[in-house]
This record gives structure tokens, C-alpha cells and sequence, in this order.
């Protein structure tokens, strides 16, 4: 077996433009002040992000630059590389060809780092000093506090607490780029201390971290915020993914039918697709994308298009998104990562209108595949990645099934060398398939904020 199957792009070879799929969606609907609930203006958003970040979250304009500063930082894991994953295809026996793009090779192991380096540069530009944020399964956090320290920039993460509590090494990586690491909820902010009052032993969530970060940025000049997901900025930073693979994919002299990722807040899964889904709304080829949520925190096939809050204490705007309802607490699953309870905007936007598909699988399934993969490929996926490799299998099988011969290209997040609780448990036999309540998906629906039609 002597063909390629490791597609390297040169250093010179990063894009030097962040791709915006604005410029080629039809105009969104707008983002609400949640006091007034009338649209925000860039001002608005002032307290917490610095004008550079807020001028990319509105931007219409279809290339960015990336600054240099900023790519020569980048070029210390990127390009990531493009992998045909050969040995998988022969144990599958599928006629399919199976091709991955690795974002594990980062130093904090996931694509979330191609976020927090600008995030944290464009912030040290306006003279910020100190950042707070949230994270679940730690990645983000990780993320940004490496970034900090390539700034000297005070990092505080909000860890959601039952990932506090099952990864202690995640905070000790936060801890040795230098951040401070509280568990959440916590008893330092208002939002913390109701959370803790309603629910004393909750697991915490993605929306109450969201709060604690939020209020400490919000109530203090010198800070700002700073998310590793689902606004619009952090998926344009994230599409240095996607337009990697499209070079890679002509040196490969390939072109993927079926481009996959998992779906948390929609960074990964924007960062690979919305390049290539941009090729199509330009008038290129049509190719099937796919999100794979869990089946435990489903925001895109059971949630609501609706606008909503981002975080529970309802500090953030309101963004027209596929939410679960800003008070619905997903059940304390493995990949910690997947557990929001809505999804970016522009994700939410492009499902609606058909552009792509979604699907939703549980624990056990992807751990299957998860494990299959690492035995045939050598990478231990994070738990949140298995979602796209089960779903990668999937693809592959049913071409098998069907003797097609088709293209699948995956985003393989990251890897899982943190979260090997996780496969110690699925090992042990201890993982169950959680479903999360009916009753309290429906009622965290009907809490839907009422919102004048738009
Ligand atoms: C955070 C994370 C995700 C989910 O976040 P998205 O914004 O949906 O990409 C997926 N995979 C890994 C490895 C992560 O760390």
C-alpha cells in the first residue's frame, strides 16, 4: 500500500483571509438587545468584545485578513494535515474513500486554539489586560489560556462543574499557561450564587458558565469576554479549515461528496463546511454536509428556530438560533464540548434553508466508532469527534451497502487524550445512552423569550 495518504500544505500555504459565509447568505435576522429586544448596534456589544472582534461579527465583507502576527503564531501546528484513512476504508470493505482533517495536532489538542489566538491578539491590540470565559469540556479554556500567555493577558475560566470535577489534568493545563481556573457555578457572581441557590448539586451547564464570564467582563471596564463558539467571528476564524482542505483536496486530485463534523456550538463544523459550502452558494457543485450533535443535547433536530438568550441568566443578546431553550441543563454526557443548548447562528440559518443536514447519535455509538478508529487510524478522537467519525462509518457503510464509491471528508476536532475517562468508562461498561427529560425540554421551550416577529 504505497499510496499517499498525508496531504501536507507548506507554512506559506496558510490562508492569509479568514472566510465570511455573510457575503454570500441572504441577510440574517437581526440580533436583539435582551433588555429593549431591539436589533444591537456594534456599540452595544462594547462592554464585552473589542471593536475589531465586534466589526467581524457584523461584517458583511467576504475575505478578511488575517494579520501576520497572528499567522505566525498559527504556523506552529497549521496547516493541519489532510489523512486518507486507508486501513479504515479496508476494515469497513467500503468502495469509499474516507478522508479526515486532524485539528488534534494543536497544542491544546482541538481547532479551539484557531479562535483564541486572534481572539486574544485583537483584544491585546485594544490594550485589554484581562479576559474571562467559560468552558465545558476544557478545550476552550485551554485554548485561551495558551493564548493569553502568548500576550501576557490574565485568563479566568469558568469550568462547568462536572467537568471540573472529572478532569482535573484539563485544569492543570489551564493552570500552566498561566489562567485561573473556577469551578461553575460559583459562588463569585450573582449568577453563580442563584444557580447554586435553585440547584445545589447541578452539574452546571455551558449557559451558566456563559453568565458568570459574562457579568465579571460586564461589570468591569478593564475586562472583556472572550467565547470559544457559536458567534459569528469564531466560526470566521475557525474556516482556515476548510479552505486548507479545498488546497488539499486538489493536491489529492480528490473532491469530497459528503463533508461531516460534530456540532456543538457550530465552530468545527462551520470552520470545515462553510468554505466549501461557499463554493456551492457561488455557484459550485452541491455537496451533502452534514452536523452530528448527540442525541442527549439535539439543538438542531429536536430544538426550536426561535431567538433566544446564549447563557441562563439571560445577560447575552438574543440570537435567532436552533435552542433547547436557554434554562434547559443537557444531562452531564461525556463530550463535555456538545452540551449547549443552542447553535450559531449562521449554522441554525444555513439548516433552515436546506443548505445542510443534521443528525444526532448517542454516547455508546460513537465510542463504537470512536475505538474502531483508533485501532485502525492510531489517533484517540475526543469524545465530542467520535460524533463525526460515527457518522463518517455510517456514510461509508451505506456506500458499501449501495457500491458507491463516494468522497467523505471529516473534521477530526480533536484528539482524546484528556477525556481517556471517558473511555475507561465506555470500557467498563459504564456508559449509558442519557436521554434527557421530555418535560424539561418542554418547558425550557415554552420559556422561549416573545419576541415581535422579525
Ligand atoms: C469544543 C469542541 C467541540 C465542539 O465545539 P464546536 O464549536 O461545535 O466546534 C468539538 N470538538 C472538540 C474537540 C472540541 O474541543
Amino acid at each position: 500500500m504505497s499510496a499517499q495518504v498525508k496531504y501536507t500544505l507548506e507554512e506559506s500555504q496558510i490562508p492569509k483571509f479568514w472566510y465570511n459565509i455573510a457575503a454570500d447568505l441572504p441577510t440574517p435576522p437581526a440580533v436583539l438587545h435582551p433588555g429593549t429586544k431591539q436589533p444591537v448596534g456594534p456599540a452595544d456589544l462594547e462592554p464585552l468584545f473589542p471593536m475589531e472582534l465586534i466589526l467581524q461579527e457584523v461584517s458583511t465583507e467576504r475575505e478578511i485578513e488575517i494579520p501576520e502576527p497572528v499567522r505566525d503564531i498559527l504556523r506552529l501546528w497549521r496547516p493541519s494535515p489532510l489523512i486518507r484513512a486507508r486501513r479504515l476504508e479496508q476494515k469497513l470493505g467500503t468502495p469509499a474513500k474516507i478522508y479526515f482533517k486532524y485539528e488534534g495536532v494543536s497544542p491544546a489538542g482541538s481547532h479551539k486554539p484557531n479562535s483564541a489566538v486572534p481572539q486574544a491578539w485583537f483584544n491585546k491590540q485594544a490594550g485589554i489586560k484581562k479576559l474571562t470565559t467559560e468552558t465545558g469540556a476544557g478545550q476552550w479554556g485551554s485554548s485561551l489560556a495558551f493564548a493569553g500567555s502568548l500576550f501576557d493577558i490574565d485568563v479566568t475560566v469558568y469550568q462547568v462543574r462536572c467537568s471540573y470535577d472529572q478532569k482535573p489534568y484539563r485544569r492543570a493545563l489551564m493552570e500552566t499557561y498561566g489562567a485561573k481556573c473556577i469551578s461553575s457555578p460559583s459562588m463569585e457572581t450573582e449568577s453563580g450564587r442563584a444557580a447554586l441557590k435553585e440547584n445545589p448539586d447541578t452539574p452546571g451547564s455551558l449557559g451558566i458558565a456563559i453568565s458568570e464570564a459574562v457579568e465579571v467582563a460586564a461589570k468591569n471596564p478593564d475586562v472583556k469576554y472572550a467565547l470559544g463558539s457559536v458567534l459569528n467571528h469564531v466560526l470566521l476564524h475557525q474556516t482556515i479549515i476548510g479552505q486548507e482542505a479545498i488546497k488539499q483536496f486538489e493536491m489529492a486530485g480528490d473532491d469530497p461528496d459528503v463533508v461531516i463534523a460534530c456540532a456543538g456550538g457550530g465552530s468545527n463544523f462551520a470552520g470545515l463546511a462553510f468554505p466549501f459550502l461557499g463554493l456551492q452558494l457561488r455557484g459550485g457543485r452541491k455537496r451533502r454536509i452534514i452536523a452530528v450533535e448527540p442525541a442527549a443535547c439535539p439543538s438542531l433536530t429536536r430544538g426550536k428556530y426561535a431567538y433566544d438568550f446564549g447563557d441562563t441568566a439571560h445577560l447575552t443578546p438574543l440570537v435567532k438560533m436552533h435552542t433547547l431553550g436557554s434554562t434547559f441543563i443537557p444531562p452531564g454526557f461525556h463530550a463535555g464540548g456538545l452540551r449547549y443548548h443552542g447553535m450559531a447562528a449562521q449554522v441554525s440559518q444555513a439548516y433552515e434553508l436546506g443548505l445542510i443536514e443534521a443528525r444526532a447519535c448517542e454516547q455508546i455509538a460513537c465510542f463504537e466508532a470512536g475505538v474502531q478508529f483508533a485501532r485502525a487510524e492510531g489517533i484517540v478522537p475526543a469524545p465530542e469527534s467520535t460524533h463525526a467519525v460515527r457518522c463518517a462509518i455510517d456514510e461509508a457503510l451505506r456506500c458499501k451497502a449501495e457500491g458507491k464509491a463516494e468522497t467523505i471528508l471529516f473534521n477530526l476536532s480533536g484528539h482524546g487524550h484528556f477525556d481517556m475517562g471517558a473511555y475507561i468508562n465506555y470500557f467498563a461498561g459504564n456508559l449509558v445512552d442519557v436521554h434527557y427529560d421530555e418535560g424539561d425540554l418542554a418547558m425550557a421551550l415554552a420559556g422561549l423569550p416573545s419576541v415581535a416577529a422579525q
